[in-house]
C-alpha cells in the first residue's frame, strides 16, 4: 500500500510569502504604495499574543507597514469599537485584524461587524460572507483561503466531478471552506455535529476537510483510497513523559495509508493563515488605491 504524499504547508507558505514580498516591492517602486496591517489585540491571552507577534514580524519581513494597538482586557466596547473606526478611516491602513477571541464581556460580532468590509482581511464581516457565497470578489477568511491554495496545488483550480466533504460548518472555516470548494465546482457536503453516519458519508469524499477540535477524530477508516486531505484541527493533547502535543483532527498515522495527499499538524494547514493573511492585505491596499491586483 503506497502511503500518502504529505502536503508541506510551511514550504508552501514560505514560498507564498516570497511572492507578497515581491508583490510589496514592486506595489512601493511602481507605485509609492505600502500595504499597512493594522493589528488589535485586547487582553494578554497567550496564544493570541503569541499570534499577533507571529503576524507583525511576517509582516514587516514581507515589506509591509505592521500597526499594533494592544487594549486592556477591561477597555469598554464603545471603546474598541472607536479604534476600529479609526482605523477605518486611517489612509494608512489598508488591512484591520481584531484578534479573537476578546475577553469576556466584550461581544465579538458587533466589533467584526465595525471593520470596513474593503479593510476586512480575516474575511468575518457579513459583506465579504455574502460576497463569497454569491460568487464575488471579496476579502475572504485567511485559513479556508490558504486550504483551497493547498487543495488546488494537489487537484488543480477546477474541482468538477470531485466530491469534498467539510467537516465543522464555522463562520471562521467550514463554511467559506464549504463556499470555495462549490466556488471551484466541487459537489460539496457539509458535515457537522448532527450528521449521521459521518464515516459513511467521509468515505465518498475526494476531498476531506476536517475542521472540528476533536483530536484524531477522522479514523483511517473514513478516508476514501486517493483521497486529498485537508486537516485544520489544531488540538493539544497530554503526551507520553508529561508535556503537551499538538495534533489535528485526523489520525494523521491510520489517514495516510489510504489518502494521496495529507496535511500534516503541525506544518500543514496552520502555516497558511498567516501568508493568506499578508495576501489578503496586498489585495486590500491594491483595490484601495486603484492598482491591478497581483495573481498568487
Ligand atoms: P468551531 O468550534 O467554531 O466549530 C467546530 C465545528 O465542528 C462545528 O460546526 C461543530 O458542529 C463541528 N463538530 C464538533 N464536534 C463534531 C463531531 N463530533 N462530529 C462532527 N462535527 C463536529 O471550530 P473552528 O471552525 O473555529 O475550528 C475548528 C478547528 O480548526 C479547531 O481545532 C481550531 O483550533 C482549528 N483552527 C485552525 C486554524 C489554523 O490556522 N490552522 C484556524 C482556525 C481554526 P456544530 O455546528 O453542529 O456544533
Amino acid at each position: 500500500m503506497s502511503e500518502a504524499a504529505i502536503i508541506d504547508g510551511k514550504a508552501f507558505a514560505a514560498n507564498l510569502r516570497g511572492k507578497v514580498a515581491r508583490q510589496v516591492a514592486a506595489l512601493k517602486a511602481d507605485h509609492g504604495l505600502t500595504p499597512g496591517l493594522a493589528v488589535v489585540l485586547v487582553g494578554a491571552d497567550p496564544a493570541s499574543e503569541i499570534y499577533v507577534r507571529n503576524k507583525h514580524t511576517q509582516t514587516t519581513e514581507a515589506g509591509m507597514n505592521s500597526f499594533e494597538f494592544k487594549r486592556p482586557a477591561d477597555i469598554t466596547q464603545d471603546a474598541l469599537l472607536g479604534l476600529v473606526r479609526e482605523l477605518n478611516a486611517d489612509s494608512r491602513v489598508h488591512g484591520i485584524l481584531v484578534q479573537l477571541p476578546l475577553p469576556k464581556p466584550l461581544v465579538e460580532q458587533p466589533v467584526t461587524q465595525a471593520i470596513d468590509p474593503d479593510k476586512d482581511v480575516d474575511g468575518l464581516h457579513v459583506i465579504n460572507a455574502g460576497r463569497l457565497a454569491s460568487g464575488l470578489p471579496g476579502l475572504f477568511p485567511c485559513t479556508p483561503s490558504g486550504c483551497m491554495m493547498l487543495i488546488e496545488d494537489q487537484l488543480g483550480a477546477d474541482l468538477s466531478g470531485k466530491r469534498a466533504i467539510v467537516l465543522g460548518r464555522s463562520n471562521l472555516v467550514g463554511k467559506p471552506i464549504a463556499q470555495m470548494l462549490l466556488r471551484a465546482n466541487a459537489t460539496v457536503t457539509m458535515a457537522h455535529s448532527r450528521t449521521d453516519d459521518l464515516p459513511a458519508e467521509c468515505r465518498r469524499a475526494d476531498i476531506v476537510v476536517a475542521a472540528v477540535g476533536k483530536p484524531d477524530m477522522v479514523r483511517g477508516g473514513w478516508i476514501k483510497h486517493g483521497a486529498v486531505v485537508i486537516d485544520v484541527g489544531i488540538n493539544r493533547i497530554p503526551k507520553d513523559g508529561g508535556g503537551t502535543r499538538v495534533v489535528g483532527d485526523v489520525c494523521f498515522a491510520e489517514a495516510k495509508d489510504r489518502a494521496a495527499a495529507i496535511t500534516p499538524v503541525p506544518g500543514g494547514v496552520g502555516p497558511m493563515t498567516i501568508a493568506t493573511l499578508l495576501h489578503n492585505t496586498v489585495i486590500a491596499a491594491c483595490r484601495q488605491a486603484g492598482v491591478e491586483e497581483p495573481k498568487v
